[in-house]
């Protein structure tokens, strides 16, 4: 009876480590290039290289 109760806590110990950290480490993976569109150029950038003006992203090569 008591054998049943560690196997059934290491279940959810592994669960717990080993499948959730994958799930959680796959999202910010997926959501770390952030691609917004040019309103002038209609090309994609890098969220980090763009600039919002007048509540459009416009890319830093539009921008010189
Ligand atoms: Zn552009």
């Amino acid at each position: 009876m008591l054998s049943k109760i560690i196997i059934f806590i290491l279940i959810i110990a592994i669960i717990y480590f080993f499948i959730i950290p994958k799930f959680r480490g796959k999202k910010p993976r997926n959501d770390g290039d952030n691609f917004v569109e040019c309103s002038k150029c209609d090309t994609f950038v890098e969220l980090k290289d763009s600039v919002i003006k007048d509540g459009k992203y416009i890319c830093k090569e539009c921008l010189k």
